[in-house]
């Protein structure tokens, strides 16, 4: 079985967790960028975190036979922060490099007029860098905020077909399937969507344009929740194609438009720039 988790977030996982993810058959992973846990305080903090994601975290990834890629972004709750707009100013150069596949995690938290501005103009850099967009729906009044995503995608002019609402549920789902654009689902241990609730969905509105993630950060959650799924489906009498096509070919499909992905690539690379730092023990 070969999984592909379209929206985690290593950078707060150990490497216990990329050695069980890949004994999982986690193959290939993204990671959008998201909020620390506390309020970043320059733009510095963003870039030394956006490197880290394409440089540190790709790197650790490979040692364990895992293609790492990402999606940046400034992401909803510190869009609200007048210290973080300048980050805004440095996404175009970041948008270039290989190994970003998608914008995001963009989209609301508390849907203020800040985050309506920061979402539309960087669905805009989506636009004009041809990447995907990932965005996130609060988890507060969730419908409303589905919504309101939905008609900013629509107003930016990016094809839905590139986009996916993520975070959704049995409330949210319909409103987005008639939007054309990808629904994304986070597999959490005990609160938000389980696996079995995963696998009804999938019973009622079939396989097509389905993506599955375990979100999984800092807070209580679950790296191998997209093996648990994959496997709730075999017991509910899905196919294995039906699970490579959930698991691997939907997020290869979403995320290939950027031209970006990589994953035949190199096992481990034998060399990092920052490797000797750590390794030095000074
Ligand atoms: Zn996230």
């Amino acid at each position: 079985m070969r999984l592909f988790d379209p929206h985690i977030h290593m950078t707060s996982r150990t490497t216990d967790d990329y050695e069980a993810m890949r004994d999982a058959g986690v193959r290939a992973l993204v990671e959008p960028a998201f909020w620390l846990g506390q309020p970043r305080t320059n733009v510095g903090s963003f870039v030394d975190y956006f490197d880290s994601l394409l440089g540190w975290e790709r790197f650790r990834a490979a040692q364990f036979g895992i293609a790492h890629h990402c999606a940046l972004a400034l992401n909803p709750k510190e869009a609200n922060d007048p210290r973080c707009a300048e980050v805004l100013d440095v996404l175009p150069r970041y948008l270039a490099k290989d190994g970003v596949v998608a914008v995001g995690e963009v989209g609301y938290d508390s849907m203020t007029p800040e985050e309506d501005e920061v979402f539309a103009a960087q669905l805009a850099m989506a636009v004009e860098y041809e990447l995907p967009a990932l965005v996130h729906t609060p988890h507060r009044d969730k419908a409303r905020g589905t919504e309101r995503s939905l008609a900013v995608v629509a107003e930016s002019g990016l094809d839905p077909g590139r986009v996916v609402i993520d975070h959704l549920n049995e409330v949210t789902v319909p409103l987005v399937r008639d939007s054309g654009c990808w629904l994304g689902f986070s597999i959490y241990p005990d609160t938000k969507m389980s696996p079995p609730r995963m696998v009804e969905l999938l019973r009622t509105y079939g396989t097509e344009r389905m993506l599955v993630n375990s979100a999984a950060d800092w807070g209580r959650s679950d790296p191998l929740l997209t093996r648990a799924t994959a496997d709730a489906m075999l017991a509910a009498g899905f196919t294995e194609d039906d699970v490579d096509r959930v698991l691997w070919r939907n997020p290869v499909e979403f995320y290939g438009q950027s031209g970006r992905l990589d994953l035949d690539g190199e096992p481990a690379q034998a060399t990092y720039e920052g490797n000797s730092i750590l390794r030095g023990g000074s």
